[in-house]
């Protein structure tokens, strides 16, 4: 396993409020852009006498290349502070976001929402905010931006401060767990420096506060759970299948059990980049041989976790759903393709049981006859084929999903709980 401390960091929302200039100006005071970038605009500033100017030319440059759809998107960005190196996954509003944060790769630890002193909660405040705590992000660091705006006024902090404690409250998002800090992504106020602008403010700076989150804890202790990418034959070997693990630990000898195919045995041998490795824990990319199982027993989907207790599978589901985007409206019998870990189900929502309104997280409908964009539901799910899936409150790695229809993400869930047959 690698020693590095990474964390992935989700940079969240309204439009306008400044993520992107955030994020360009996280990477240029970590020195993160890329060199030739600000080779470049070093020399556009000499050449235009504007030596100093280099920030403004970054973003520039990371809007004009975004523009042209080449090199460079805040997407998958990275930056170092002393404790950690960041990866910036996805925005909401990029247009994979969802899949993206829910199908792996990309999932967020962390997040920052940026919310503009002048402009205060908007509707996709509100949005991401109950996103980011349906996905399951641990901790919340606040930006309140543009403080250059309304003059670095406290009292103007103070509000934006409130409205989101509000909107925090409201999704029973424990605000122990977030952190508020005015800045300027434009001007720099507290991003990498303490801002002499904000003599009001006493708590850390941007990058401290990234510095001084929780290392996310991997989940070693877990029950093993290996959901299968591919299944091959390789001679000399016999059928090697290959995947991630997701939780626990996988070891040579231990007993295990493929679900839904519900055939189990014994780890003969693990292998690692291309090395034969005793044991592989969570993130490790591994391909493996099982004593007396063939090809033809097992397939993409399933998940590998330990004999003994093996993984969930289920007859029925709930889940809660966020309805991301969907062109007419959700009705008990739609059924769509769900994307869960590396399994593909089409998947029944056999009954809509209540709507969650999701400024509150509270009921607002029982058994409502439809849903559409922007709601929000618990809604019970009939696979149409074996599924193994786990309850997120036990397993998260393996208990969210994505919903996808006619080409597109149209909403996002987690399991609150599983029936078995
Ligand atoms: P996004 O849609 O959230 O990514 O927002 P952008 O980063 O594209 O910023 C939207 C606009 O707000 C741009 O014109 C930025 O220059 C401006 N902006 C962003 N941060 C600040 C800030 O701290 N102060 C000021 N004055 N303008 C800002």
């Amino acid at each position: 396993m690698s020693e590095e401390r990474h964390q992935n960091l989700a940079i969240i929302g309204h439009v306008d409020h400044g993520k992107s200039t955030l994020v360009g100006r996280l990477l240029y005071e970590t020195g993160s852009v890329p060199e030739h970038v600000i080779e470049q605009h070093k020399e556009e500033a000499e050449e235009k006498g504007k030596g100093g100017f280099e920030f403004a030319y970054v973003m520039d440059n990371l809007a004009e290349e975004r523009e042209r759809g080449v090199t460079i998107d805040i997407a998958h960005q990275e930056f170092s502070t002393d404790e950690y190196e960041f990866t910036i996954v996805d925005c909401p509003g990029h247009r994979d976001f969802v899949k993206n944060m829910i199908t792996g790769a990309s999932q967020a630890d962390n997040a920052v929402l940026v919310c503009a002193a002048d402009d205060g909660v908007q509707p996709q405040t509100r949005e991401h905010v109950f996103l980011a705590r349906t996905l399951g992000i641990d901790e919340l660091i606040i930006g309140i931006n543009k403080m250059d705006l309304v003059d670095y006024e406290e009292g103007r902090y103070r509000e934006a401060v409130d409205e989101v404690t509000e909107l925090l409250k409201q999704v029973q998002f424990n605000p122990d767990d977030a952190k508020f800090i005015p800045i300027s992504a434009f001007e720099g106020d507290n991003v990498a420096d303490d801002s002499d602008n904000t003599p009001w403010y006493d708590g850390p700076n941007l990058l401290e506060a990234l510095n001084d989150l929780p290392a996310p804890s991997p989940p070693t202790d877990a029950d093993l759970r290996l959901p299968i990418q591919d299944v091959y034959t390789i001679s000399g070997i016999g059928t090697v299948p290959v995947g991630r693990v997701e939780t626990g630990m996988l070891n040579t000898g231990d007993n295990v059990s493929f679900q839904p195919s519900d055939v189990s045995g014994e780890v003969k041998t693990i292998e690692m980049h291309h090395e034969e490795v005793p044991e592989a824990g969570p993130g490790d990319n591994v391909g493996f041989n099982v004593r007396g199982i063939g090809k033809d027993d097992i397939r993409r989907g399933d998940v590998c976790g330990p004999a003994d207790d093996p993984p969930s599978v289920a007859e029925t589901f709930q889940a809660q759903i966020v309805v991301m985007q969907h062109p007419s409206v959700i009705t008990a019998g739609y059924t769509p393709v769900f994307h869960a870990h590396t399994a593909q189900v089409a998947c029944t929502i056999e009954s809509i049981d209540k709507k969650i309104d999701p400024s509150t997280g509270e009921t607002a409908e029982e058994e409502p006859d439809f849903i559409q964009s922007g709601d929000a539901a618990v809604v019970t799910v009939r696979p149409q084929k074996p599924l193994s899936i786990e309850p997120s409150s036990e397993i998260e790695e393996l208990g969210s999903f994505a919903i996808r229809d006619m080409g597109q993400t149209i909403a996002a869930g987690k399991v609150l709980s599983v029936q078995e047959p």
